[in-house]
């Protein structure tokens, strides 16, 4: 029997073929329409449905390349089952440089979603129907908030399913945090529904980050090759080893100041050692930023201006800190590969 076509939004993707779908989501004030747009690759061949979405947050642009560059793969010639890739998931954020919609929602914060709530409810129920729930797999690209920058970082609950705690693995980020559900999040309605997903936090907002977009995007291709949608590379692909968080906290800033850092990211710090100094414009005044456990700084604050209480380096914890450190290490080699 003949593998059925697959359909978004009405329009329908013959086997063996790709096609841009635009998925008309709102208007502007001006009553001009706004889309999503979405490819669709879908396979000759049955398999997985993997949705890859970027720009949920609409200032994470990192993610648009991600998913621009496995476009360009020429790996995709040969998938089995289907792609769904969406570069722009908030196209009204993407368009004004910001994370958030124009009412100030965070569309990751409105699933599931209806159709008769407001702006950000109405997208999340249109992009459930349309997109999520055709997925049997998800990865979130994401990349830290503004003036933050992440180490490329997987997160997910590891203890959902096999799949999700291989795929976490199969990434090959140098750091996985086993972190709990935000309410609202794609990530949670979609895990709930029973559907394994990736959340990918690398980079800063609004900058590209080459390290961050190369690692997102042979991550992709290293999940696709796991769930067999890619055919394994000939001599066999190395998988960058992974260490998995035992927990993460913020050292913040315990004055109003100026940051002077003094590690970066990527760092294997240990308990009280100075990360940085915050004082006033005179210097007068001076404190010290202090890591309270040994770990690893995965995200850190590049704006050096914070008001006491700020959160300035985010540090991962590690049973096996060595063995983290050599992740990051690992990882940093492999980028600097030709
Ligand atoms: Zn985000």
């Amino acid at each position: 029997m003949a593998r059925a076509p697959f359909e978004i939004a009405g329009t329908r993707v013959a086997p063996g073929s790709r096609q841009r779908i635009e998925l008309p989501i709102a208007k502007l004030y001006t009553h001009a329409p706004l889309n999503v747009p979405v490819e669709v690759i879908h396979g000759r061949r049955p398999g997985p449905v993997l949705l890859v979405c970027g720009a949920i947050h609409g200032d994470e642009i990192n993610s648009v390349e991600i998913v621009r560059r496995l476009l360009r793969s020429s790996a995709l010639n040969r998938l089995r089952g289907t792609l769904i890739a969406v570069p722009i998931v908030n196209v009204f954020g993407f368009v004004q440089h910001s994370r958030y919609l124009p009412d100030r929602r965070d569309l990751n914060r409105c699933f599931p979603g209806s159709e008769s709530g407001s702006l950000g409810s109405r997208m999340a129920a249109l992009l459930r129907e349309e997109i999520v729930d055709k997925a049997t797999h998800i990865i979130d690209l994401h990349t830290g908030a503004i003036h933050r920058t992440n180490l490329p970082q997987i997160r997910a609950q590891l203890e959902h399913s096999e799949t999700t705690r291989a795929m976490a693995e199969a990434f090959g980020a140098p750091v996985i945090l086993n972190a709990e559900l935000r309410e609202g999040s794609l990530r949670e309605y979609a895990q709930r529904k029973g559907v394994p997903v990736l959340t990918y936090e690398a980079g800063e907002a609004l900058r590209f980050d080459e390290w961050a977009i190369v690692s997102g995007t042979r991550g992709v291709l290293r999940v696709m090759r796991l769930l067999e949608m890619l055919p394994a590379s000939r001599g066999g692909h190395k998988i960058p080893a992974s260490e998995v968080s035992k927990g993460s906290s913020w050292a913040r800033a315990p004055i109003d100041g100026i940051l002077r850092p003094r590690v970066k990211l990527g760092a294997r710090v240990v308990k009280g050692q100075r990360l940085g100094a915050v004082a006033g414009p005179f210097g007068a005044e001076e404190q010290d930023v202090i890591a309270a456990a040994d770990g690893i700084v995965i995200g850190m604050n590049n704006l050096p201006l914070a008001n006491e209480g700020e959160a300035l380096f985010h540090i991962a914890r590690f049973a096996e800190m060595d063995e983290a450190e050599s992740a990051v290490e690992y990882f940093h080699s492999t980028l600097e590969e030709p």
